[in-house]
């Protein structure tokens, strides 16, 4: 995969909320494109294995059973130094430290429920992209 691309997941807090169309605005007005994007839902089985490198952490099985307590939208998308901007768009984890105007400091609801994921390095997007798209290298 490209540099220029990074994976998201709008999260199953602010899908439940109602935040996706606002969130998409955001991303979209930041300059991505959406290469690809679907509505899906993760089993505690895909939880456990997206955020396997977290396992046994203390706030581990609780960011399983919220990741799959309802529908996520996930998608790829493209922009020049994607993951560092996404990461600026989205705010730090922790809601309380985001930096106003974020994502997570609008719509999270907490440290767990922080509205929405992204990638944190090239070869991290590939890797998390291709737990839901499939032909990665298309993109
Ligand atoms: N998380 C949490 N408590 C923590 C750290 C992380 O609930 O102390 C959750 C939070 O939803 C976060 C996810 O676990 O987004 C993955 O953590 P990571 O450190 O990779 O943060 P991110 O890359 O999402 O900013
Ligand atoms: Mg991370």
């Amino acid at each position: 995969m490209a540099q220029n691309l990074t994976f998201t997941m709008i999260k199953p807090c602010a899908v439940r909320n109602g935040h996706i169309g606002s969130i998409l605005k955001m991303i979209s007005e930041r300059g991505f494109r959406i290469k690809a994007m679907k509505l899906t839902h993760m089993t505690r089985e895909n939880a456990e294995a997206f955020y396997g490198i977290h396992a046994g952490k203390p706030f581990f099985e609780g960011l399983v059973s919220f990741m799959s307590s309802g529908p996520i939208v996930a998608a790829i998308l493209e922009k020049e130094n994607a993951i560092a901007d996404f990461r600026e768009l989205i705010g730090s984890t922790n809601p309380a430290n985001a930096a106003p105007g974020t994502i997570r400091q609008l719509f999270a609801e907490s440290f767990t429920a922080n509205a929405i994921h992204g990638s944190d390095s090239d070869e991290n997007a590939l890797i998390e992209g291709s737990f839901f798209f499939s032909q990665m290298e298309q993109f």
